[in-house]
């Protein structure tokens, strides 16, 4: 594992531009649960009856207080695989982060070049006015909430059904284009379009590092290394050894 965690410094320091793609996994260690954990968000909630744009429009407040049952949502902190990203960025080693996520860790953690691909749902936005508040800023005494527009207020992640923000699909294409160095931390890659990110950059030349305890469907045809290990633990890892070659 060291060798492995030596050599992702090493791509790391002398990659002309490496950006990284994040996924649920990277939040697990904060106590969100991911997409498809045992005892996760889905076990409870059928994503069908809950995640979709048609579920929202046809019932907004039963949406609204499964939202509110996502408390780790609101409670989490970053941890340790947040931070360090933050830091290779602050170290100039790190251009971006896309990020399938929604729940601001890396924002939080100090990352300032953040494109939110599903949104953030620590917003809202009006289905009719398109005005966007803060979560904490609308009152859910009564759900739906409504806009003084009149328009229902619906959670800013991005749902099933609903088209990637425009800016965030430009971008990440236009970085995963550009970069010659991936990494690919905590996601399973099934979630389409974000899942064709790491692909993008491969065929455009770029390296790919996957950091994952677990197989996924990029492991055997994608990436150029790979690290079986909690983000948490492997992100300080590598940041450590950078150091070390440079001392
Ligand atoms: P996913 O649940 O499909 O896959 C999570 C991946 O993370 C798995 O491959 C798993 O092996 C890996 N993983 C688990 N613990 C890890 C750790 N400590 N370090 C590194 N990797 C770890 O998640 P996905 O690919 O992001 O797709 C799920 C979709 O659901 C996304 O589109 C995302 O928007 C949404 N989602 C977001 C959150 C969040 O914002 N935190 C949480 C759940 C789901």
């Amino acid at each position: 594992m060291q060798d492995l965690i030596e050599r992702a410094a090493q791509a790391i320091r002398t990659a002309r531009k490496t950006i990284a793609l994040t996924g649920a996994g990277i939040s697990a260690e904060s106590g969100i649960p991911t997409f498809r954990d045992p005892g996760g968000l889905w076990d409870r909630y059928d994503p069908e009856e809950y995640a979709t744009i048609e579920a929202f429009r046809r019932d907004p407040g039963k949406v609204w207080r499964m939202m509110k049952d996502f408390t780790e949502l609101k409670t989490a902190l970053p941890n340790p695989g947040h931070f360090g990203l933050a830091h290779l960025e602050q170290l100039g080693l790190l251009h971006c982060i896309i990020t399938q996520n929604v729940d601001n860790l890396h924002q939080a953690a100090g990352s300032r070049d953040v494109i939110e691909f599903h949104g953030n749902m620590r917003q809202v936005v009006c289905m009719s006015c398109r005005k966007v508040l803060p979560l904490d800023e609308i009152s859910l005494k009564t759900l739906p909430s409504y806009c003084s527009c009149g328009g229902v207020f619906k959670p800013a992640g991005v749902f099933f059904g609903e088209p990637i923000p425009p800016y965030a699909l430009y971008r990440s294409q236009e970085e995963a284009q550009s970069c010659d160095l991936i990494l690919v931390i905590g996601t399973s890659a099934v979630v389409y379009p974000a899942a064709d990110i790491p692909r993008v950059a491969k065929e455009a030349g770029a390296q790919v590092i996957e950091i994952n305890p677990e197989h996924t469907d990029l492991t055997d045809w994608l990436a150029d290394l790979i690290i079986q290990e909690k983000a948490g633990i492997a992100i300080p890892q590598i940041i450590a050894a950078i150091k070390a070659i440079a001392s």
